[in-house]
């Protein structure tokens, strides 16, 4: 059977819920012959091609999020979002309590280690948009919610998806042994 293709984005985010599927350890080997990665943080591919399955991680922070949640969401069949900053704002979204020009201040210049600080600008550094969740940006079809996703919400979710079902993930299984 030929393997089903993935790929995958980080947005805003810490890496945390692509570490929780590595965190599958030897079930990775069994994923490894049904599924074939190509963009994605993983691979360290950056150039999106058609897959069967979009996932992201993270928030959509500035322009440059919302660009790449766009391209992927227009070449996967079916988009997944893993954790509380893709499936609600998260964590990131706390930002939203604040307006830009506070939050690059306390960044760059009023963080207690910051001696002389500047905020940077550059043409190469996308505006901040206001932090929203996946689903406010482009249709997703499936949600695996936590912070991060237990890796077996993450390996259950990619089973079903497997065998053809869009995953429900059940609340027993989000939560770390
Ligand atoms: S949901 Fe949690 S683990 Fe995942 S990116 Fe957000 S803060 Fe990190």
């Amino acid at each position: 059977m030929a393997k089903i293709k993935v790929a995958s984005a980080w947005l805003d985010c810490c890496s945390g819920c692509h570490m929780s599927f590595l965190d599958l350890d030897e079930a990775l080997i069994d994923l490894a012959g049904a599924i074939e990665l190509t963009a994605t943080p993983i691979t360290d591919i950056k150039e999106f091609s058609p897959v069967d399955l979009g996932i992201i991680e993270g928030a959509v922070s500035n322009e440059h999020d919302e660009k790449v949640a766009k391209d992927l969401r227009a070449n996967c069949k079916i988009l997944m979002v893993w954790g509380d900053c893709a499936c609600f704002g998260g964590i990131v979204s706390m930002r939203n309590l604040f307006s830009t020009e506070e939050v690059l201040r306390r960044y760059y210049i009023e963080t207690e280690s910051t001696k002389d600080g500047k905020v940077p600008s550059s043409e190469d550094i996308p505006p901040l948009t206001k932090v929203r969740p996946i689903n406010e940006v482009v249709k997703v079809d499936c949600y695996v919610p936590g912070c991060p996703p237990s890796p077996k919400a993450i390996h259950y979710a990619l089973t079903e998806l497997l065998e053809g079902r869009i995953p429900i993930v059940p609340s027993e299984i989000m939560r770390f042994d």
